[in-house]
């Protein structure tokens, strides 16, 4: 958590200063940046807490305590990020081609894609594993224990980190991290599709796999592994191309990511060299008032932080108003869904065919829906298959459901108004009126007393002189007949005073524990046990 948080005031607004002991960070983002971590103890939201006091937006009395500078520690100083230490100059000017024979070597970190070759080209039937981020094996740990005889570091090379935006588009190395990339599309924050898959990337594991894993590694644990990844997805939406280079022989081919996928698995010393996610560019005979609408969606059983999709999805549609100006058609739409057990990112291409051309109504929509539901299918075992499905259908309503009260006019597809999940160690009572007074807050019995210190606990109190304890002895065995109740070899405990059964209830008393409506229940076992765990005595002990 600390690593994220630290992580997270780093990459901060750094538009403009912050206010004095606070970080440009808002709450919202100290709370996304620890998300990753999974564990939901009870410290977790005072540790949340903790983070979001970093934050410019939180009012610090609402959480519950004080800011960290009242309590005497410094407050927070962002000045100080830029003494932060990273990898150190003079050790960067060390890291070298090899200019030995690199046999010798078991880790190989090449600095140009003509060392990479040669490096791949070495001698047939040595097994060769190129690691990037390497957190593939926080995923498939039997990777861990798999033996290569060489590994390839391939992140110093350029070629890899690149990074060119033109008209075309922008092309990404496939050796940078998420975060990175994250970063570089943001730049280009009022283009909607780069906007919408930064937006997208940021629910990709957490913050500290980000910030290591590469859209490469991912991809390619999508091609050969079958990972339900979300980067894929939103990239086959995105009509991305990916750039690859072919073992041994250096020659450099472009596929679409969604032929790409489909291919057989990339052979092991083949590299993913590049990722492009094109320009949108209106069809050729699309009307003047032509839109691009693009939206990402994804279920999972936590809405922030490490868990992979029940489902994803990514849809790009090309729509326009249609000549009698009351209805919106839809020129061309390309719908993907992914990671609900599926090999692969899957486009629904009998919907995409079906809706080409389409003004969109209600029954447009239907009709659409049941196409869907024969085409996200997930593959035979997948764990909540009809769940899966119908988020399909979900999905799809709320991309076109919009269309057909003409609200993409009014600014296009805009952020759905979700509010932003918050957590805070402050008392939060979610009252639900619908089944009223189903559902109403009730104050817990002794809270103010427990809250306040004033509670007694029996443990807390001290004991008389002579006091006495007791302990209840259970059956171990239903329908046992009790012969007699003893101490092993006949020997009476020190301390112990005596041994209470159904026989010592004085004349005039019932052996009776609890009574119901219905029944009672015996108090002790009397000459046959009902069950294991039934009470047959209770021994008195000074001890
Ligand atoms: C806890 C956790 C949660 C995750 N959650 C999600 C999620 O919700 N959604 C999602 O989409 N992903 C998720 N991921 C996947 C994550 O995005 C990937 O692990 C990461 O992107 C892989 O990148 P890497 O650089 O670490 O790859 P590595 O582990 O270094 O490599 C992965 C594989 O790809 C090969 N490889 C890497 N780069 C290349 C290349 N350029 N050319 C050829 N082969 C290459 C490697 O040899 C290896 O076989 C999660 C991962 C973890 C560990």
């Amino acid at each position: 958590m600390s690593v994220s948080m630290f992580s997270a005031l780093l990459n901060a607004d750094k538009t403009h200063p912050p206010r004095a002991g606070v970080s440009n960070l808002t709450a919202a983002e100290a709370e996304k940046a620890v998300s990753g971590n999974l564990c939901r103890c009870t410290g977790y939201r005072p540790l949340v807490d903790a983070c979001k006091s970093f934050s410019a937006d939180v009012d610090i009395e609402d959480l519950g305590f004080n800011t960290f500078c009242k309590k005497g520690l410094p407050c927070y100083d962002h000045t100080l990020s830029s003494q932060v230490c990273t990898f150190p100059e003079f050790l960067k000017k060390e890291l070298k081609s090899l200019d030995d024979d690199p046999r010798k070597y078991r880790w190989s970190s090449p600095v140009s894609i003509s060392e990479l070759q040669s490096l791949l080209g070495l001698e047939n039937g040595v097994s060769v594993k190129l690691v990037a981020g390497n957190t593939s094996t926080g995923y498939y740990k039997e990777e861990k224990d798999k033996k290569y005889d060489r590994f390839v570091d391939i992140r110093r090379i350029p070629e890899l980190t690149v990074v060119r935006r033109d008209e075309k588009g922008v092309e990404l190395g496939a050796a940078i991290t998420i975060s990175k990339a994250i970063e570089v599309l943001r730049e280009n924050e009022s283009v909607l599709i780069l906007a919408k898959i930064a937006a997208h990337m940021e629910k990709i594991a957490s913050r500290f796999v980000r910030n290591t894993g590469t859209i490469g590694g991912n991809i390619i644990m999508a091609q050969r592994k079958h990972f339900p990844s979300d980067l894929t997805t939103i990239l086959v939406a995105a009509r991305a191309t990916v750039k690859i280079m072919s073992t041994g022989s250096g020659v450099q081919e472009q596929y679409t990511l969604e032929e790409f996928l489909q291919r057989p698995p990339l052979e092991a010393k083949s590299v993913l060299l590049s990722l492009t996610i094109p320009s949108w560019r209106p069809m050729k005979y699309s009307p003047l008032n032509t839109h691009l609408l693009f939206e990402t969606y994804r279920a999972a059983p936590r809405p922030l932080g490490n868990a992979l999709a029940f489902l994803n999805a990514a849809f790009s549609a090309e729509v326009s108003l249609n000549k009698a100006g009351d209805g919106v058609v839809v020129n061309d739409c390309l719908l993907a869904f992914g990671a609900y057990g599926t090999k692969h990112a899957h486009r629904a291409k009998k919907v995409e065919d079906f809706l080409a051309g389409k003004v969109i109504s209600d029954e447009v929509l239907l009709e659409a829906i049941s196409l869907l539901k024969d085409e996200i299918v997930p593959d035979k075992g997948t764990s909540n298959p009809g769940y899966r499905s119908s988020l399909a259908v979900t999905f799809l309503f709320e991309f076109f459901g919009s269309l057909t009260t003409n609200s993409w006019l009014n600014g296009g597809c805009k952020e759905p108004l979700k509010p932003v999940a918050m957590l805070s160690s402050a008392q939060q009572i979610v009252e639900n009126q619908e089944y009223s007074p189903v559902g109403k807050g009730i104050e817990k019995t002794g809270a103010k007393l427990q809250a306040s210190g004033e509670a007694v606990y029996v443990d807390d109190i001290p004991s008389p002189e002579n006091c006495l304890y007791g302990a209840f002895i259970y059956s171990t065995m239903p329908l046992a007949r009790i012969k007699s109740i003893g101490f092993k070899e006949n020997r009476v405990p020190e301390g112990v005073l005596g041994i209470i059964t159904y026989k010592d209830i004085p004349k005039g008393g019932q052996n009776v524990g609890t009574k119901g409506f219905f029944a009672s229940d015996l108090l002790f076992a009397e000459e046959v046990t009902h069950c294991a765990g039934q009470i047959i005595a209770f021994l008195v002990s000074l001890l």
